[in-house]
């Protein structure tokens, strides 16, 4: 039945939910590596051999919502707070640009102490300064926003569907509703947004047709960006005790990913480098084609603390990844400014 389901994959036929289930449910060693050899060449025929390189500030851990798996949560009264300046964000971004790197993402909580005049400033002097492509990952925001961002520059917004699964995403979102946030997915896109959305593996109660659905989810809505990770327990959460997703899983949601929306960016996110220190290698060899650099400043990076034991993604981690990878580094990269750093530390952080 495996076998039979790639072959329709070779032959460019669309897959039905079973199909996807059939895949995602391969666990011998055999399916596996033709699981992942299969996703690895459909990622090399549709966005090949270069891995695109991005860079993250998270600007501020505010947040009023309360999402029972984030460490960001409004009732995590353990979490030191704190908001960037635009000056901050400015120099930071300044410090990426320098780096060669195309797209800068702005991502906090939600936080409306971030105006859309704020917001609106920060884009502007970005593109002026540094004409850079943005991705803004604010959380939900009003219609009327998301014009008002794009209009002042910024072209990809990040909102993840997180689960597809409708049941599932409103027991992890007391404050949010599935129909709200599809609904927040097509008006970016009717905007004209390079979308992004994903979501998490592992969640607390999660079928392998959820997953699936997830996957359906980011098809029909035609989304470029697909950040898939494991679900990882963050404390003083709801969820402090639940058992992390697996490495596995979390590959094989990356490769089914792959071979069903074939021509979209897919990262080897920082959740998975850090569930597994080179889990971003086997992520670019099981489909993924970005890596995201956290550039948050590191003193504050410590309470960005979405989940526990963050690893940290720099520069230096991401060509080692590459690398490892046997995949290109972007050519628009200044290689010069890479800080070597011992992997030994590395792997210690
Ligand atoms: N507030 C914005 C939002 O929710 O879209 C952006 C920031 S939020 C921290 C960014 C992403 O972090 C979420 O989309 C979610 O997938 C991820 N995240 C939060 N808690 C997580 C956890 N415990 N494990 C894995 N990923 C998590
Ligand atoms: Fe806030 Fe986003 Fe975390 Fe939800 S996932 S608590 S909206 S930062």
């Amino acid at each position: 039945k495996f076998s039979r389901v790639l072959k329709k994959i070779a032959k460019d036929e669309v897959l039905n939910i079973s199909e996807i289930k059939t895949l995602l449910k391969a666990n011998r060693e055999s399916e596996l590596e033709a699981l992942f050899l299969a996703a690895n060449r459909i990622r090399e025929e549709a966005v090949k051999d270069t891995v695109d390189v991005r860079a993250a500030i998270e600007f501020s851990n505010y947040c009023h919502k309360n999402c029972n798996y984030c460490g960001l949560r409004r009732e995590n009264k353990n979490l030191t707070r704190y908001r960037m300046t635009e000056d901050e964000i400015i120099k930071v971004t300044k410090e990426i640009y320098e780096l060669g790197i195309e797209t800068v993402i702005l991502q906090s909580g939600e936080d409306p102490w971030y105006t859309t005049d704020k917001i609106v400033k920060i884009i502007r002097r970005i593109k002026e300064e540094f004409g850079m492509k943005i991705t803004l990952s604010l959380g939900e925001r009003t219609k009327k926003e998301y014009k008002v961002f794009k209009e002042a520059g910024a072209d990809n917004y990040l909102l993840k569907i997180e689960a597809a699964n409708k049941d599932l995403f409103n027991q992890i979102h007391p404050d949010d509703n599935y129909e709200v946030r599809s609904k927040h997915t097509k008006w970016l896109k009717e905007l004209g947004y390079i979308t992004g959305s994903g979501g998490m593996i592992g969640l607390p109660s999660q079928s392998i047709e959820d997953l699936a659905k997830d996957i359906l989810f980011q098809k029909k809505y035609g989304i470029h960006m697909i950040g898939v990770g494991p679900f990882l327990p963050a404390n003083n959460t709801p969820y402090a005790e639940y058992k992390s997703g697996d490495l596995i899983t979390t590959l094989k949601v990356v490769a089914v990913m792959r071979l069903v929306c074939q021509n979209v960016f897919i990262p080897a996110t920082t959740a998975i480098a850090s569930l597994d220190s080179e889990g971003q290698e086997k992520a670019l060899e099981s489909g993924a084609n970005v890596i995201m650099l956290i550039m948050t400043p590191p003193q504050l990076r410590e309470n960005y603390e979405i989940y526990s034991n963050k690893n940290m993604v720099d520069l230096d981690w991401a060509v080692e990844s590459i690398m490892a990878a046997n995949r290109k580094i972007p050519e628009y990269l200044n290689l010069d400014k890479l800080n070597r750093i011992d992997r030994s530390e590395v792997d210690a952080r």
